[in-house]
């Protein structure tokens, strides 16, 4: 959704509300497609502070399911979409520095989708986990390790512990 920013911005002291639903969305970047599984409704405020300048507050949570970096499990991931920005006001423009501009801003235009994707991409979990200790799959048979063993033999030796080891097997030798 467009929300023209013309008539907020013209009226000292008036507050406008929006509510979007924005349960059905895909989000598509780097990490991959991922389509929302539930979401609230996304609100948003903006409110003109006096001709001074104009103040947008978000509320919002959005679902989706994203494999376990560990054992590729599905999880349920929660991203939390509150959020606020401040804008100041000159001449009923908006303004803003060339180089922090930001992408939802187009003019007097607030692309509220963009506004939604860039909250949904900064909020992104670094880390998806299914449970704090997960234990991963074997990288030998593929087992789920949560669910039990298996019997490969998983020793990784570093290179660089591999070495000190040789030289240890040596003095032994001696
Ligand atoms: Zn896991
Ligand atoms: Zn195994």
């Amino acid at each position: 959704m467009i929300i023209d920013l013309f008539a907020i911005v013209s009226n000292p002291g008036i507050d406008k509300e929006f509510e979007l639903d924005i349960s059905d969305m895909t989000f598509e970047s780097m990490m991959g497609t991922f389509k929302a599984t539930k979401a609230s409704p996304f609100r948003i405020k903006i409110n003109n502070n006096a001709g001074k300048s104009i103040r947008i507050n978000t509320e919002g949570e959005i679902h989706f399911t994203v494999p376990c970096d560990r054992c590729l499990k599905d999880c349920d991931i929660a991203i939390d979409l509150d959020f606020e920005n401040e804008f100041g006001l000159q001449n009923d423009r908006l303004v803003i520095e060339e180089l922090d501009e930001p992408e939802y801003i187009e003019g007097l235009n607030l692309n509220t989708d963009q506004l939604v994707y860039d909250e949904i991409l900064v909020n992104w979990p670094m880390k998806v986990l299914c449970k704090e200790d997960c234990k991963g799959i074997c990288n030998k048979c593929g087992k789920n390790l949560n669910e039990g063993t298996c019997d490969c033999d998983r020793t990784v030796v570093d290179p660089r512990m591999a070495a000190i080891q040789d030289v240890f097997n040596k003095f032994k030798e001696v």
